[in-house]
């Protein structure tokens, strides 16, 4: 078996892990785009780094796009396999895709129109709604926790993670005539005790593991109550300061946690009289979604349905889609909470709500999630006194504010928590993707300190062979 680190070697995004067997045979583990790199993500999205002809099969964990957002390129270039995944990661894909693809045509058509360029010099989008509605026919959905045969000589198991709505970790047992292996994809490791998403569920034992590292060298606050922290912050901002709290959250997963610990406040009355708005169309469909499937949340969630009716909706709160009532939004000086994408703030309507809102001490702006340190929100929580948004140059006075623990993201104790259902002695390697790399050398000393001695850090486009 061989393994090669396509992407997300020594980074948070683009998730990408070929597996190979003795035949040839390949399965990808993920295809997703990287994210917040600045100028270089587009040439590292387009670049082709895997040949579609070589592949044979797709698992995927979850519906985010860092995890599954180039599987439509992929489809473009001719991939005809099969894509699987859990029933709500297709379902969160089929609106999180093709909003991946509406994006990139429109992105292309402004900067084409910008740029004067000639009919034969066009900027084209990594892929087209078309594209994505052809990947979407080759999605086959597998239930948790049940083998399935993905090609000759490799079975899958998907195991929830804890991480949002739908994700998994992949367990896979290969068999290679000579050889069995065993292989354990953590994918992006949830928080345990939430209110929200349940628990990260135990997987078998792996010979191997590809483990993901975002928060290696981090702990979240566990003295501090991130639902006390957020009502802190609407309080403070709108009530005392009189401005807008604006919140960049990743349209699937943080939005709905946010919106769900905020209605939560409010039952208990607890919020004053003040105006909610969830401004994003991929958070609005996000949630929809998230309402059908809302039997796989937590008791909690199941338990606030019976006492008032939606976990994702009440009076103080509006969903924007139009964008005409957005643009509107980023004018008004009116006291409010806005939550908006993208959640490292470098695109979508979140950035035009920074940029208009954040030379003013009246506001907040409040993160709840990770950031690539080059991307805006990254600069930002890093404490950056002037950024550059839309070509303008922008003084940093509004206050930024940061809440770690409303993460999805494990940190290094729950993450080595997660890895307790392995022997540590039995297994061979244990490779460290998705986290930045002086994070991943941290994260690899407290490996060891827990017994795993086989502890490794590929670059990108390291290939491992058994
Ligand atoms: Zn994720």
């Amino acid at each position: 078996m061989k393994i090669t680190f396509a992407g997300a070697a020594g980074t948070v995004t683009g998730s990408k892990f070929v597996i190979q067997l003795w035949d040839n045979k390949r399965v990808l583990l993920d295809y997703g785009m990287y994210q917040g790199l600045g100028k270089e993500t587009h040439s590292l999205n387009a670049e082709e780094v895997i040949d579609p002809s070589t592949i044979d099969a797709i698992l995927l964990s979850h519906a985010h796009i860092d995890h599954s957002g180039l599987i439509p390129k992929l489809v473009k270039d001719g991939f005809e396999g099969p894509i699987f995944c859990s029933e709500a990661t297709y379902a969160l894909c089929e609106i999180m895709l093709r909003d991946s693809a509406f994006i990139q045509e429109a992105d292309v058509k402004y900067s084409n129109k910008r740029h004067g360029r000639s009919e034969e010099n066009q900027y084209e989008p990594l892929y087209k709604y078309k594209d994505v509605e052809i990947a979407l026919d080759l999605f086959k959905v597998v239930k948790n926790n049940e083998k399935v045969s993905i090609i000759d000589g490799i079975d899958a198991t998907f195991i929830p993670n804890g991480h949002i709505l739908g994700s998994t970790a992949i367990y896979l047992e290969i068999d290679e005539i000579s050889e069995k292996h065993t292989l354990l994809y953590t994918a992006d490791i949830g928080r345990y005790n939430t209110s929200f998403i349940r628990d990260p569920e135990t997987a078998p034992q792996a010979d191997y593991i590809l483990c993901e590292s975002t928060y290696g060298d981090r702990l979240h606050d566990r003295t501090v109550d991130a639902e006390q922290e957020l009502l802190n912050a609407v309080l403070y901002t709108l009530k005392e300061k009189r401005g807008k709290l604006i919140i960049p959250a990743f349209s699937l997963g943080r939005t709905q946690e946010i919106v769900f610990t905020l209605n939560k406040l409010d039952l208990h009355g607890l919020l004053p009289d003040i105006k909610i708005f969830v401004d994003s169309p991929l958070a609005t469909d996000a949630t929809n979604i998230t309402r059908q499937f809302s039997h796989l949340l937590t008791r909690e969630v199941q338990r606030f349905s019976k006492s008032r009716n939606d976990p994702f909706g009440f009076q103080k709160l509006s969903y924007i889609k139009d964008k005409g009532e957005s643009q509107k939004l980023n004018a008004s000086k009116s006291p409010a909470v806005i939550i908006s994408a993208a959640g490292m703030a470098d695109a979508g309507r979140v950035k035009h709500h920074i940029y208009h809102g954040i030379e003013d001490p009246k506001n907040t702006i409040l993160f709840v999630g990770y950031a690539e340190p080059n991307s805006l929100g990254g600069k930002l929580q890093n404490g950056d006194k002037k950024v550059t948004i839309f070509g303008d140059e922008k003084q940093v006075k509004a206050e930024i504010k940061v809440i770690n623990s409303l993460s999805a993201h494990a940190d290094y104790e729950e993450m080595i928590l997660y890895l307790k259902s392995q022997n540590a002695g039995k297994v061979k390697k244990l490779f460290l993707v998705h986290g930045e790399r002086d994070v991943q050398e941290k994260f690899k000393l407290k490996l060891e300190e827990n017994g795993h001695h086989s502890v490794i850090i590929p670059k990108k486009g390291d290939i491992f062979s058994t």
